[in-house]
């Protein structure tokens, strides 16, 4: 199945649930917070191919959406993506549901792991998420200043390909990032579920300190 939204307008994509579409019994949601370029990414993969969690990025997602030939929403993530703002949670929220959905569907399963990167990005997502989809166990944090942030992202943008590894969407981003994101590191922060780990040392070094500390917390 794909994990395209399909011909529906936002406001009708999140239909009101009285229980969320999955069961954190079944489910575990880790949730991946950092700013731009912290390495969120670099250290799923390797999750992935450690621990067997399945990845989902919420910017693959939606990069995935505006390329998809027929959607209504291609426009304006383009737009919401080159200027680092947070895409409407109806769209990301939808793409996620239906891409946990297609992920234990081809698994032939009801249980799994995901790990969220890049959600929630705004408060209003990550309460409408855990209240629809899935509440999440934990949230992991990579902790990375700016200027490094900043030159992993110049570099990276010299491949990348992407709209927003320049240095005006960057600047925008971490503005975002600091406004809007934090707050919800800072609420998970308050209900004891995050895990920050220091993103500035080798990506090998990064995985094993996270592998550690998520295999702790998901067992406590
Ligand atoms: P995010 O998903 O948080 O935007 P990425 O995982 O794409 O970040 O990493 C951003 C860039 O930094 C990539 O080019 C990646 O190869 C590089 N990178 C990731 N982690 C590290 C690290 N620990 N040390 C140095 N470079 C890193
Ligand atoms: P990323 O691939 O995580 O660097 O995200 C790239 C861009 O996609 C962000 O700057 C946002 O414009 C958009 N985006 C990613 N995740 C979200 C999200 N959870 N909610 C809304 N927009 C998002």
């Amino acid at each position: 199945m794909s994990p395209a939204i399909e011909n529906q307008a936002p406001a009708a994509a999140l239909p009101a649930r009285d229980a969320p579409v999955f069961s954190p019994a079944d489910v575990t949601v880790v949730f991946v917070l950092g700013g731009p370029g912290a390495g969120k990414g670099t250290q799923c993969a390797r999750l992935v191919a450690e621990q067997g969690f399945h990845h989902l990025s919420a910017g693959d997602l939606l990069r995935e959406e505006q390329d998809r030939p027929g959607s209504q929403f291609g426009q304006l993530i383009k737009d919401y993506i080159k200027d680092g703002l947070i895409v409407p949670m109806e769209v990301t929220i939808k793409l996620l549901e239906n891409a946990m959905t297609a992920a234990l569907k081809e698994k032939g399963t009801t249980k799994g792991r995901f790990l969220i990167d890049g959600f929630p990005r705004k408060m209003d997502q990550a309460h409408k998420f855990e209240e629809a989809v899935c509440p999440a166990k934990v949230v992991l944090f990579f902790d990375c200043p700016e200027k490094v942030m900043e030159e992993r992202l110049l570099e990276r943008g010299k491949t990348s390909g992407r709209t927003d590894d320049n240095a005006e969407s960057i600047r925008k981003r971490f503005r975002t990032f600091i406004e809007t994101s934090m707050p919800v590191v800072n609420f998970y922060e308050g209900q004891g579920k995050v895990i920050k780990v220091d993103a500035t040392p080798s990506p090998a070094d990064v995985s094993v300190t996270t592998s550690k500390l998520l295999t702790e917390k998901l067992s406590s």
